[in-house]
């Protein structure tokens, strides 16, 4: 299978639309950030390095990032394609990636635009409610997540309370860093012609839009 890059503002359903095809094509998802953590966890050299840089309060650097994902994208489970979710998030990494790819002589693939209307993603993050007691997630604004009390979990009574950064003022925060950093990776590979959108209103039309590029002509090997 052809290797993913999902690019897509926050809450727009990019790590459900990678679950989604990760079961049905057993492609890796690759979330950096976790994969940061991870390597942290294991305690080699190299996440010796990455915990330093985060008790530090820093940001991992691009080359740290690259050296992560040569690693992690060389794993038997990458073989039959991988998704990339959350990278690159800037133009220099989209950069540093093509040095990645060299090195595991591996090709780009798709690079997939999630689209969705902004007033949909406010509703997802500002309606965002979860159970104290069972972490259950349920949102205000949805008539299939909407709790039967405002105020309690339906399964165990448990009290709901809303995230400190699902707000209007964080989402905006995060949703303009979004645009101002991925503009300019969007136009990049709008540049190299491997650019598509699939439109992410719903999980279904987005998997069913995705199976659709994924399947066509010009990218079947
Ligand atoms: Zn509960």
């Amino acid at each position: 299978m052809k290797n993913i890059i999902l690019i897509a503002p926050p809450a727009a359903g990019k790590g459900t639309l990678a679950s989604l095809l990760k079961a049905k094509y057993n492609y890796a998802h690759i979330s950096v950030g976790d994969l940061l953590r991870d390597e942290v966890k294991k305690g080699g050299e190299l996440g010796q390095k990455i915990h330093q840089i985060m008790l530090a309060g820093k940001l991992v650097s691009n080359d740290i990032v690259s050296e992560a994902l040569v690693s992690r994208l060389s794993e038997p489970d990458c073989k039959n394609g991988y998704i990339l979710d959350g990278y690159p998030r800037s133009l220099e990494q989209a950069i540093e990636y093509e040095e990645v790819l060299k090195k595991l002589n591996q090709d780009l693939g798709l690079v997939i635009v999630l689209d969705i209307d902004k007033e949909i993603l406010i509703n997802r993050t500002t309606g965002r409610r979860m159970c104290k007691e069972c972490g259950t997630i349920y949102n205000i604004y949805s008539t299939d997540l909407k709790p039967k009390k405002e105020d309690s979990c339906d399964k165990c009574e448990g009290e709901l309370y809303q995230r400190a950064d699902d707000n209007i003022e964080s989402f905006e925060k995060r949703y303009q860093t979004f645009l101002t950093q991925t503009t300019p990776v969007i136009d990049y590979y709008d540049n190299k012609g491997v650019l598509y959108h699939v439109d992410s209103t719903e999980k279904e039309i987005a998997l069913a839009g995705l199976e659709k590029i994924l399947f066509s002509e010009d990218n079947i090997d």
